[in-house]
């Protein structure tokens, strides 16, 4: 029996080996969830599988999914709207110390 514990060890390797193939490739317990936002039955897709394997506890439909692309595109674009607005309140602070510098200059 020498050739045991070499044999334990090589299965306990395979073993975990093979748990860390199966935690890779694991999906979600159901095959379907609720949507967290308008709590319609939804079958698992990729994207929400990808989700799950990350943590990720609340999952959405495709289409509230869509609807969160779409909001988040507004908002990027809401954004840029404001740093553009940043930049007017820059071109003010610049412009008015140098339209009073000129107006002081002309009256002098
Ligand atoms: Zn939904």
């Amino acid at each position: 029996m020498r050739g045991a514990v070499p044999v334990f060890i090589v299965v306990a390797i395979a073993i975990l080996i093979a748990l860390q193939i199966l935690r890779y490739w694991r999906r979600p317990k159901e095959r379907t969830f609720r949507c967290a936002k308008c709590s319609t039955p939804t079958v698992h897709t990729g994207r929400t599988i990808e989700a799950w394997r990350i943590g990720k506890q609340k999952f959405f439909c495709d289409s509230c999914h869509a609807q969160w692309l779409q909001s988040r595109a507004t908002q990027i674009a809401s954004r840029r709207a404001e740093s553009s607005g940043c930049l007017g309140i820059i071109v003010v602070a610049v412009a008015t110390p140098l339209i009073a510098y000129l107006v002081v200059k002309a009256l002098t």
